[in-house]
């Protein structure tokens, strides 16, 4: 697994944000720096120096051309320095808080009650990025500082405008005074995910831990297409909500069919979902039948539906185009069984931490 969070040593008092260049191995490419880079000074096997305007900064267990380009947040109190932005990625995340009012069965990131506002550290972030990112935005629930996430994209989406947005979001937190604050982004560029796990009230509920949760997600579902919102629709694919599957797909063509995309995903095998996984995991290997149902009803009807996080050989062939590579490469794993498969390049395998007895039945290239 690639590292995000790494060792260092700093002078530095006060938490920073600095973009490292170490120019190994970056052919063509200007090395120039600014004031809030820290540049490569030496390095052996264990450690890399770097400095810059902000201090100098020790890093270790990496090889600096590994991270040229990536933009750390620097905590020199405990000795770490996530990376915020990995530059070899075109997509990074930042988390705006580990705070959430729902309490997800499957809930892959547990909430807690502390919230530290980085906003303006991930606006420095993301000014350093490279060009032409999607930055995602997740929690917890961002919309819980809802007012501070307005006014990031307000400035950080003016000042690089080659930047798009994905936000992941539960969509409980808005309200009518939105619509003008959201029509004066350009909203083209932000893609709002947002789980909806059952048409029928009580399960989704159910599922989030919250009453009313499946009422207030279509109204502001309503109120995003009011104001010219690109949304995904994201369904867990879960025992609870599994036979319920072509039922979500003929609400989703009826009832929202102005989303852009709708995601039906397999299950995470981390945080709640580890410690329930016997009664959520569901087996899509051999019960591909009501995916490809509700996969086929809103295909036909004109929703662009995916699959992620299915292992592509538990997918039936007819299906596999349905299902992209969608785990990251930082937490992508294969089992041994993966090893000499044909189909290697095109599967996203699993998370990391997925068992190794993986639980699929029907499982392999024949
Ligand atoms: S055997 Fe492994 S690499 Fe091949 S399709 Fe299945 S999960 Fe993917």
């Amino acid at each position: 697994m690639i590292p995000l969070r790494l060792k260092i040593e700093t002078d530095a008092i006060e938490p920073y944000v600095v973009r490292l260049r170490s120019f190994e191995g970056i052919s063509g490419e200007s090395h120039h720096t600014g004031a809030l880079d820290a540049a490569l000074e030496s390095a052996s096997a264990e450690t890399a120096e770097f400095s810059g305007a902000t201090g100098n900064l020790r890093l270790f267990g990496v090889d600096p051309s590994e991270v040229n380009g990536d933009v750390l947040f620097v905590v020199p109190s405990r000795g770490t320095a996530h990376r915020l932005i990995r530059a070899n990625s075109r997509h990074n995340t930042l988390l705006v808080t580990e705070r959430c009012d729902q309490l997800c069965l499957m809930c892959s990131q547990p909430p807690k009650k502390q919230h530290i506002d980085m906003f303006p550290f991930f606006e420095t972030a993301l000014l350093l990025s490279q060009k032409n990112s999607i930055i995602g935005i997740s929690g917890g629930e961002p919309t819980l500082f809802k007012s501070e996430l307005f006014d990031f994209f307000n400035r950080a989406m003016s000042r690089r405008l080659d930047i798009d947005f994905h936000v992941l979001t539960n969509a409980q937190h808005f309200d009518r005074a939105d619509l003008a604050i959201l029509r004066r982004l350009d909203l083209t560029r932000i893609l709002w995910g947002i789980p909806v796990y059952s048409s029928d009230r009580d399960i989704h509920d159910s599922i989030v831990a919250k009453p009313g949760a499946y009422d207030q997600v279509r109204k502001s579902l309503s109120l995003l297409c009011e104001a010219g919102a690109k949304i995904e629709l994201r369904t867990v694919l879960m025992k609870p909500n599994a036979p319920g599957l072509l039922d979500l797909a003929k609400f989703v063509t009826t009832a929202l069919p102005f989303v852009d995309s709708w995601a039906i995903m397999q299950l995470e095998n981390i945080g709640y979902a580890r410690q329930n996984w016997d009664t959520l995991f569901f087996d899509s290997s051999t019960g591909f039948d009501i995916v490809g149902k509700a996969l086929d009803f809103a295909i036909s009807r004109g929703i662009n539906t995916t699959l992620y996080n299915f292992p592509l050989c538990t997918v039936p062939t007819d299906y596999r185009a349905f299902a992209p590579s969608t785990i990251s490469d930082w937490k992508r794993a294969y089992v041994a069984d993966c090893a000499d498969c044909s189909l290697r390049n095109e599967c996203g395998g699993f998370f990391e931490w997925h068992p190794k007895v993986h639980g699929y039945e029907r499982f392999g290239v024949a």
